[in-house]
């Protein structure tokens, strides 16, 4: 395949797990005879220093004319002060909107030589952990009516939760497709005790639930679902849920697994163009040192792999690389136990090249 990616390195360690990424879809092509041509643009904080946008046009043309987009991380404290509307972070949101990306597919999966970096108890987790979080991502609260205003004298602010059922049922749509790939359940989580948006979610749900009679629904209010994340996490398949919701329990979900340098995540539009990006940021407490963690980033490849261009072997490859290289013993910072050998980024990277030639 002659595949076209758009490549958003960011800032921080964004541009260095990118690139171990870009090193493991190199050889991957060369295995597989392949053709990936990298189309390098910026969105960020660089993206500001360069051009005084966080997101310029010509990034949001060339992701629309890629066939996927890979992206490291964007943000950090030499933008902090800016105001909100010209930070680093705006030009994810700009991102997902222009390119219609309305479901971010988060899989928390517990690699088993990880287990011990699971915070929780080991009768919780035994036989390990694999779940997934679908978001809604271009609506709900952080793209409503936001604004300040006078009320009795005080400043006050606000932010408009709304959806409507087309973008509710789109997102339905998508997880009760992927439960049907995995174990046929999915958790619809809101807050319909409240809110009305949630009441319409949780309506909606169950009307699409009827095209998929084969999968479980249930539904937990999101103050119920933050719990028995952590109490008893086996109990999820598919977790759906909204945009502000999905933020707080994917990560909650990913802590579960033990490390944030592990995790990968999709966020796709119609006709499975996706942009795909490690969970984490742009840690810019470990930047430049070559000891960031680049496994979410090359997961999130192998998910591109699999979603966007249907190259399952190809997937497969990277995800028992990586499996093959945490078995081995190899650990970056992140995982490693305390006295434990640390292996650098570009040396952990290296290590999964050269594991995807023992397992082709
Ligand atoms: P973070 O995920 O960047 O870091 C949290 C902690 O995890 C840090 O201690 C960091 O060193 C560690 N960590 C993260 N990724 C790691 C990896 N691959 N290997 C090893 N350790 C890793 O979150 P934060 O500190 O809250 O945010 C830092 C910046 O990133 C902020 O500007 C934030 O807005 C931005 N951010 C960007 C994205 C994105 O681009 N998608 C997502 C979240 C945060």
């Amino acid at each position: 395949m002659n595949i076209n990616l758009a490549v958003i390195r960011g800032d921080g360690i964004g541009p260095e797990v990118t690139a171990e990424a870009i090193k493991i879809l190199d050889e991957i092509a060369s295995l597989y005879n392949h053709k990936f041509n990298y189309n390098e643009v910026l969105a960020g904080g660089v993206a500001i220093d360069e051009t005084g946008e966080c997101l310029p046009e010509i990034t949001v043309k060339t992701c629309k004319r890629s066939d996927a987009v890979i992206l490291g991380a964007v943000g950090g404290p030499k933008w902090d002060d800016f105001p909100g509307s010209k930070r680093p972070e705006q030009a994810l949101l700009g991102l997902r909107k222009a390119l219609n990306l309305y479901a971010n597919i988060r899989p928390a999966i517990m690699f088993d030589a990880l287990s011990d970096a699971c915070p929780l108890k080991e009768e919780l987790v035994k036989g390990g952990l694999n779940l997934v979080v679908v978001r809604e991502l271009t609506g709900g609260i952080y793209f409503g009516e936001k604004g300040r205003k006078i009320v009795d004298g005080y400043e006050a602010a606000y932010d408009v939760e709304e959806y409507n059922v087309m973008e509710i049922e789109r997102i339905a749509k998508t997880a009760f497709e992927l439960a049907m790939k995995r174990n046929k359940k999915v958790t619809s989580v809101d807050k319909a005790n409240v809110l009305e948006s949630s009441r319409l979610w949780r309506s909606t749900v169950n009307n699409v639930s009827k095209d998929y009679p084969k999968v479980e629904l249930n539904h937990q209010y999101v103050d119920n679902a933050a719990m028995q994340i952590v109490r008893n996490p086996k109990q999820y398949d598919v977790i759906l849920t909204s945009n502000l919701f999905g933020d707080i329990l994917s990560d909650e979900a990913s802590q579960v697994t033990g490390s944030i340098g592990m995790l990968p995540s999709s966020s796709l539009s119609k006709g499975n163009f996706g942009m795909y990006e490690p969970i984490h940021g742009s840690a810019p407490d470990i930047a430049g040192q070559n000891i960031a963690n680049p496994m979410a980033t090359i997961l999130s490849c192998a998910m591109m792999l699999r979603t966007t261009f249907n190259l399952i072997k190809e997937a497969d490859t990277i995800e028992s690389a990586v499996t093959k290289t945490l078995n081995d013993g190899y650990r970056t910072m992140d995982i490693a136990k305390p006295r434990e050998k640390v292996t650098g980024t570009k040396e952990i990277g290296d290590i999964i090249k050269s594991n995807l030639k023992i397992l082709i």
